[in-house]
């Protein structure tokens, strides 16, 4: 299975439960809204020292961030948790979704559901029509069920991945400058 990836943190409690239940996953990191490019490039890093960690295959895809721009133009004033952020998902995980098609992979999901900052009905909802549109499986599971999110803070730890204070974007950034999100 293709189990994208927004962060490390988030990818902790996802991978560990997954392979409870007996997946291996291959993470593949596809995150064009990640602005400024240091700070993707730290989030990405760290999403690398935790596949040499957990002995993981790493598949790391970019765009432009002008395209995922475009998805978003007309709500990027909304503010974090607005259609902004479904328009942002959407666009994220209809690649994880075509992409795991194209690969022959059997299924998909995604760490998003880690973060208690996520709409989870949201992601479930663009998981399953895209698992329609391109005809596989939609893994569904709630990471941050039974503390997931408080076991991901502690295997972030345990593991010292970078972990960041804001969203991605840069919009989410400046709302957070503004003070108007607190994380
Ligand atoms: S706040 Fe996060 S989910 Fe929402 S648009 Fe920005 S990066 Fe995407």
């Amino acid at each position: 299975m293709i189990l994208h990836v927004c962060c490390a943190p988030d990818a902790t409690t996802a991978v560990e439960r997954l392979r409870d239940e007996g997946y291996e996953p291959v993470l593949l990191f596809f995150n064009p809204n990640i602005q400024p490019d240091e700070e993707y490039l730290k989030r990405l890093e760290a999403v690398r020292t935790l596949s040499d960690i957990l002995n993981l295959t790493l598949i790391v895809e970019n765009l432009p961030v002008d395209l995922w721009k475009k998805e978003i133009e007309e709500f990027k004033d909304y503010g974090e948790g607005s259609i902004r952020c479904f328009k942002c998902i959407e666009y994220r995980l209809r690649f994880a979704a075509w992409y795991a098609k194209k690969n022959n992979f059997k299924a998909f999901s995604t760490t998003l559901t880690t973060s208690p900052k996520k709409n989870i009905l949201w992601i479930h909802s663009i998981g399953e029509k895209l698992s329609k549109d391109f005809n596989i499986e939609y893994i569904r599971r709630d990471f941050r069920k039974k503390d997931g999110f408080k076991r991901s803070v502690e295997l972030s730890k345990m593991f010292g991945l970078y972990r960041q204070n804001y969203c991605g974007c840069i919009y989410s950034l400046r709302e957070k400058r503004l003070g108007m999100i607190t994380r």
